[in-house]
This record gives structure tokens, sequence and C-alpha cells, in this order.
């Protein structure tokens, strides 16, 4: 099951080991995993990880060297084969660009997209830049303190936030553009410790709707519109309750 779903790291330097080349970072899947995979010869697994270096498009003279002589963009690069090795299914992607310049992030991005379609990877994509989450997400979980207060698929989520959360979230991006008076909104007050979360609604000492209920009731997660989740008592006149 561990060799379907691989890991992608927020940062690429801490994420290889540090006293291994490039070439056994990537192998090292291979070998803790050989009972899996049948055991290689030693020619068979150079040849396949240089295949997955030249797939992320690391250069293969990098073979040897060490991750601190790549730069951050090709560390990630290396983190991304390593991470394919095994060929999973479903990769884990933790805020894996929100540590690169932002002319690497867009070819990182890129090449993710081009490995999914590929190789037919699901990802779960964690990040708290939402211009990146809506260019490579089909469907957004927006989190607040631990749970999930909205699901929907990205265009509806974008165009159609219902969330209070997740409409002050989008409010908060700062649009760049000419002749408009543009504002700009920031959510008031700090956020609650999770190990001691507030009662009712974990937003409610936020929220700018909230009402008397919130600081007694968790609301309840639901279907509002069709694959369409919200948990706010908002909702409830919505679904008649
Ligand atoms: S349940 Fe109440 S406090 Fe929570 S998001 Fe909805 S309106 Fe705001």
């Amino acid at each position: 099951m561990r060799s379907e779903m691989q890991l992608i790291f927020q940062n690429p330097y801490l994420s290889l080991f540090p006293h291994m080349s490039i070439g056994a970072n990537i192998s090292e899947p291979f070998l803790v995993n050989k009972k899996d995979i049948g055991k290689l010869t030693s020619k068979e697994l150079t040849d396949k990880v240089l295949d997955l270096m030249k797939l992320v498009g690391v250069p293969t003279e990098y073979y040897n060297a060490y991750p601190h002589e790549l730069s951050g963009g090709q560390q990630q690069r290396a983190g991304i084969a390593r991470a394919l090795a095994l060929n999973p299914k479903m990769i884990i992607c933790d805020e894996p660009v929100s540590s690169l310049d932002v002319s690497i992030q867009a070819q990182i991005l890129n090449l993710l997209q081009e490995l999914q379609k590929k190789r037919g990877l699901s990802y779960l994509f964690i990040a708290h830049n939402l211009a990146v989450v809506e260019h490579i997400c089909k469907r957004v979980a927006v989190m607040y303190l631990g749970k999930i207060v909205e699901c929907a698929d990205t265009k509806d989520l974008y165009t159609s936030p219902m969330h209070p959360y997740t409409q002050a979230l989008l409010k908060a991006v700062p649009v760049i553009s000419s002749g408009e008076n543009t504002e700009f909104h920031v959510i008031e007050g700090e956020i609650p410790s999770p190990l001691n979360p507030p009662k009712g609604c974990r937003f409610g000492t936020r929220c700018e709707k909230v009402m008397e209920k919130c600081y007694e009731i968790e609301p309840e997660y639901k279907e509002i519109s069709k694959g369409h989740f919200v948990a706010c008592h908002l909702m409830d006149q919505k679904t008649g309750e």
C-alpha cells in the first residue's frame, strides 16, 4: 500500500538525505521496497534512476552530485523523481512549491501536471496559495483549525463560495488592476489554539456573520448543492432546517 502512495515535501533540501548522492537518494525507494518489486541488478537500478532523472528534468550528470550542489528547483525535481520511483497511484504534495522562487514554482507545477497526464496520477495537494490551488486542483477542500468547512469543484468554490471563511479568504487575495479602487480585506482576530478550539463553530470568534447559536452548536457538514459541501449555520435556511 505504501508504495502506491508517496509524498512530495515542502522543503526540497531537507527532504533529501544530505550525505547521499542524488542517484542514491532516488534509488532509496527501490532498495527499501525490494520485496515488492523483485531484486534489481545494480545496472537495472542505475538505469531506472537515470530514466527518472530524465523524466523530471534533472540532468543525469548530477547522478553523483550531493543535494547541496543542486538549485532548489532541481532538488524538488529530484524529490519528485523519488516519489515517482515505485509508480504510485497517489501522491500527497505538501506545499511542494511554497519554498521555491516564483519562476521555479511555475516550472514545478507544470511538471506535476505533465506527470499527472502521463501517469494517470492523483494528487492530494496541500497549499496556502489560492492562485496555485485554483490552477492545479479539480476539487478544493477549505480547512479551518483542523476541520474541513467547505468542499466543492474548483470553479464552483471560487465563483460561489458559501462559507464565511472561504469568502473571507478569497477577499483577502490582493488584486492587481488599474483604475479600480480595490480594497484589501483581512480576517480580524487571532486563530484560536487547536488544542482548545472554541465551543460551537470553530470560526465563530472571527466570523463577521456570527449568530448566537454559533457559539453553542457545531454546524453540521452537509451537501448544499450537488457536490458542494459546507459546515455553517447560515446554510440551515437553504436546507430548510
Ligand atoms: S456557523 Fe456561524 S460562526 Fe460559523 S461560519 Fe457559519 S455563521 Fe460564521
